[in-house]
């Protein structure tokens, strides 16, 4: 394990308050001291990282991953990826992610049962670079549901695992917590691209659900929902989901059986996609009077109210816009950083707090990931310039010269950013 020390960084330590100079050392994976007054800590034997004044934070926790998906137009396309090719694109959306800062990954959902489950474990393994991985399940769907692909007398692939009825449902979270998920995902709701249940359905029953969660728990795991429409939001609170995706139709009810189970779930609007299918999807055939038609413009309003709402009542919202379509390709999840605050009224503080603190906690690590404290994790990035006023910079991996999990230096540009200030 590397001992390393950062001197003379800017800490912004997730929680929401100033950043502060101070050195900071690194042992054994862990931050172990941090010292606001410089040039007090010893670095005996350790690596110094010069930071000359450059921000250091938490690493980013990506809240809505889909590591498995990568450049599909239609929800149809996840399905038509051979195994093999599949297997290898999951791996370089891995590294991907972790090249651009994203030290963990919470899955909302796999597109084959077992392509987060390997990758996690060649990841936990050393075998593959990538973030630390809550693997996610396929997204359990009824017949008809958003992700059920089929078509009478026709053959087609699809991403969801269809599952109709307790005992259906039963098997099929059973067979995912065996094959080694730790996320559970089902679909509540339809979806307004989904072809037989738009956003606006709830086609999950509520004794779905209840099965899906109470056999979830039976093996420890946590439960991800896709929920649009006011119903199915109110069906996730009350049978006990986690993580309620999306939530935009969330009316009066909605939001107060959210806010009641705010100390339990966490809710994340993937706003992402609908920023990209609305004002970037042209080259991908989304015009954006096509996107407008099916219902885009309205999510993305409706999205602002909700969750301006949802911030005031203190429900925890993350960040992860379904990057991995054509228009959001991987690799650009930060952007939902600037999204929460041009699009949902969030503060840069706010948003990055989802991105780090809230992820720390949604990763089922709250008191020892996300933040910037001794004892934590040290998931640590070295940003070259101020994210808090432009947080469009954490976008690009030229900014992140320092990215370090796990207390091990994935990346480290420190010197030659020195350099090339010198020259300047
Ligand atoms: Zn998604």
């Amino acid at each position: 394990m590397t001992r390393v020390m950062f001197r003379n960084a800017m800490i912004w330590d997730g929680t929401g308050t100033d950043a502060f100079p101070a050195d900071l050392l690194v042992d054994n994976g862990r931050i172990v001291t941090i010292a606001r007054t410089p040039g007090q800590l010893s670095g005996d034997g350790a690596t110094t990282v010069e930071c000359r004044g450059m921000t250091l934070m938490p690493g980013l926790v990506e809240g809505h991953a889909h590591i498995s998906f990568g450049g599909a137009i239609k929800d149809s396309d996840l399905g038509l990826i051979p195994p093999e090719e599949h297997l290898l694109l999951t791996m370089r959306n891995a590294k991907t992610l972790l090249d651009h800062g994203f030290t963990s990954a919470y899955s909302a959902a796999t597109s084959k049962l077992r392509l987060d489950i390997v990758i996690r474990n060649e990841i936990n393994a050393g075998r593959l670079p990538g973030p630390r991985m809550r693997a996610g399940s396929p997204e359990i769907t009824v017949t008809g549901g958003l992700g059920d692909e089929r078509q009478q007398h026709m053959y087609h692939e699809s991403f969801g695992m269809i599952a109709d009825g307790v005992e259906e449902i039963t098997k099929a979270v059973r067979l995912c917590c065996r094959e080694g998920a730790d996320n559970i995902k089902i679909n509540i709701s339809g979806d307004d691209l989904s072809p037989a249940a738009h956003g606006g359905l709830t086609v999950m029953s509520e004794a779905e659900v209840m099965t899906a969660v109470s056999v979830a728990r039976d093996f420890g795991k946590k439960i991800n929902c896709h929920a649009r429409a006011a119903g199915s939001v109110k069906r996730a609170v009350k049978c006990g989901v986690d993580v309620i995706y999306h939530c935009e139709s969330a009316d009066e009810e909605a939001l107060d059986a959210l806010e009641s189970a705010k100390d339990r779930i966490f809710v994340g609007p993937a706003i992402g996609i609908i920023y990209g299918t609305l004002y970037e999807g042209e080259p991908f055939g989304f015009t954006h009077e096509m996107a407008v038609k099916f219902g885009m413009q309205r999510i993305l309003d409706d999205s602002r109210k909700v969750y301006t709402e949802l911030r005031k009542r203190g429900v925890r919202a993350l960040i992860g816009g379904d990057y991995g379509f054509a228009q959001t390709p991987q690799g650009t999840n930060a952007r939902d950083l600037k999204h929460f605050v041009d699009l949902l009224g969030y503060s840069p503080s706010e948003a990055l707090q989802c991105g780090t603190r809230l992820g720390g906690q949604v990763m089922g690590l709250g008191d020892e990931l996300g933040m910037v404290k001794e004892g934590f994790i040290a998931d640590l990035l070295l940003v070259n310039g101020d994210p808090l006023k432009d947080l469009d910079m954490m976008v690009h991996e030229k900014n992140l010269v320092v990215i370090m999990k796990d207390g091990e230096l994935y990346k480290d540009q420190s010197a030659s950013v020195a350099a090339q200030r010198q020259a300047a």
